[in-house]
């Protein structure tokens, strides 16, 4: 089995191969770790090697794995995984970034319990763009609105959106779903007035990347290619 210093390594080569094919500037992309299900050595592991930033899905096994690894001060930690309301709180004061806000009731309360003190909670839109039914995510007709609202969140920054495509799709419908993001995104640039103007496209995973690269990702994330698979 290749060390998580080799995947790291065949991964940040495959993120600058379709950074460069796509004929974008060198570290357009950044790579988010995701390192859910896997133990906290394998985090120490992959830091070791240089990464920073690390996405985790279940609150209760990431709070554990920070308390494991609280002497690496500068890791970034990107909450990826549904939210329940009962989690916002440590969540809000735990986490760099969400990703996976879908409602302005989660974005409300994350904005409310992020302490005094701390930087904003950077937060990426969930959008549902296949319109897949038993999917969470906004639906991108309600996108404008919710991301208006949730930039005007005082605790919050609206950095983006995110998409998890549903993986069983042919690839040109894949891409197409990928670009329909980035319209989305080019939309919400176009309407913010003040304030900073969001940036990132959150989008693409091991199978994915160079598609979702190709089409504007500015963030990867990426799990079992650097991990191997999950249990
Ligand atoms: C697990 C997960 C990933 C990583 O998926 P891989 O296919 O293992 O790279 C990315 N994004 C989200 C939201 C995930 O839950």
């Amino acid at each position: 089995m290749n060390s998580i210093a080799d995947n790291l390594g065949t991964v940040t080569r495959r993120i600058q191969k379709a950074t460069q094919a796509a004929g974008r500037p060198d570290g357009a992309v950044s790579l988010l770790a995701v390192s859910k299900t896997h133990p906290p050595s394998a985090i120490r592991d992959a830091a070791t090697a240089g990464q920073r930033r690390f996405g985790e899905n279940y609150l209760q096994e990431a709070l554990e794995k920070m308390e494991a690894l609280s002497d690496l001060s500068d890791l970034e930690w990107h909450f990826i995984g549904p939210i329940q309301s009962n989690k916002t709180r440590d969540i809000a004061a735990r986490f760099d970034w969400v990703h996976s806000v879908d409602r302005l009731k989660i974005a409300r309360r994350l904005s409310d319990q992020r302490p005094a003190g701390m930087a904003p909670l950077r937060i990426c839109l969930q959008v549902n763009i296949d319109r897949e039914a038993s999917k969470s995510g906004a639906d991108p007709d309600e996108v404008p609105a919710l991301a208006r609202d949730i930039a005007a969140l005082e605790n919050l920054e609206l950095a983006g959106l995110m998409v998890i495509p549903d993986p069983n799709q042919a690839e040109s419908s894949l891409r197409a779903s990928f670009r329909r993001l980035a319209g989305l995104l080019a939309t919400l640039q176009e309407q913010t007035t003040d304030g900073p103007i969001p940036q990132t496209l959150s989008m693409g995973m091991s199978g994915d990347l160079e598609i979702a690269i190709a089409e504007g990702a500015t963030l990867v994330r990426v799990g079992s290619a650097l991990f191997g698979p999950r249990g």
